[in-house]
């Protein structure tokens, strides 16, 4: 059966576009199934982790057949066969400085589904860098995060956070644990921002969208970018994106 329409013809547009998705685990697995199910044709996951036992809970889009497989392998071919007109092209890597042009090269827009406060950072300088729109999420626990970052535009990352804390002194979502359905919400979400990106507009630039899966409350908080900060001080916005924004 064909899926209605939800759109006409931003979906087209969105049919058009590539997405990148850093990350194939919790995250990464709802934003790529949303995007999916919504029409995209095209993606690109990397990750060079492989599928454990403890994942399974909340890395939706891996089984317990896939134990031991690359998680961006074990997600292609669950999209495959969830979203046969999907192409998803998969890069068993890490993101990484060397590595970081080729890889946004071609896509409309980046979505950061990594675990990390060091990665974060470390994503958020080399898309903004590349002046690639960057769909940034966390979670951990029962809380989740999530902004939007157009290079030269908006607030980034490090305009928020500064500088990430020393290692080993805020635990990692594999550390901590989170709430599988937690994960899934948020994956979703950067999904529809994605989607927004290609289509209508980001909703969430300037903007840090949170969500407690305890109380089931979200709130906006208002950003404003910071006019020292040493990654996107400098960087200056195409005309099309500081048009868009107003
Ligand atoms: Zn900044």
């Amino acid at each position: 059966m064909t899926p209605p329409s939800p759109a006409g013809e931003p979906i087209a547009r969105l049919a058009e576009a590539s997405v990148l998705v850093i990350g194939a685990g919790a995250l990464g697995c709802a934003a790529a199934d949303a995007l999916g199910a919504a029409g995209a044709r095209r993606l690109t996951l990397v990750d060079d982790d492989r599928v454990e036992r403890s994942n399974l809970h909340r890395q939706l889009l891996h089984r317990a057949r896939d134990l031991g497989r690359p998680k961006v392998a074990s997600a292609r071919d669950a999209l495959a066969a969830r979203h046969p007109a999907l192409a998803t092209a998969i890069a068993p890597v890490r993101f990484a400085a060397d590595n970081a042009a080729a890889l946004v090269r071609g896509h409309a827009c980046v979505i950061d589904a990594t675990d990390g406060l060091a990665t974060k950072f470390l994503v958020n300088d080399l898309a903004v860098g590349l002046g690639a729109p960057l769909v940034h999420a966390g979670i951990v626990r029962f809380q989740g995060q999530l902004m939007t970052i157009l290079p030269g535009v908006s607030a980034c990352y490090r305009c928020l956070f500064g500088a990430p804390p020393p290692e080993g002194s805020v635990p990692s979502c594999q550390e901590a644990g989170v709430l599988g359905s937690l994960a899934g919400t948020i994956g979703m979400l950067q999904a529809a921002e994605a989607i927004r990106i290609v289509t209508t507009g980001a909703l969430l630039a300037d903007r840090l969208l949170t969500y407690d899966g305890l109380t089931g409350r979200f709130r906006h908080v208002k950003l404003r970018r910071n006019p020292a900060c040493p990654t996107c001080r400098h960087v200056v916005a195409p005309v099309a994106a500081r048009a868009s924004n107003g």
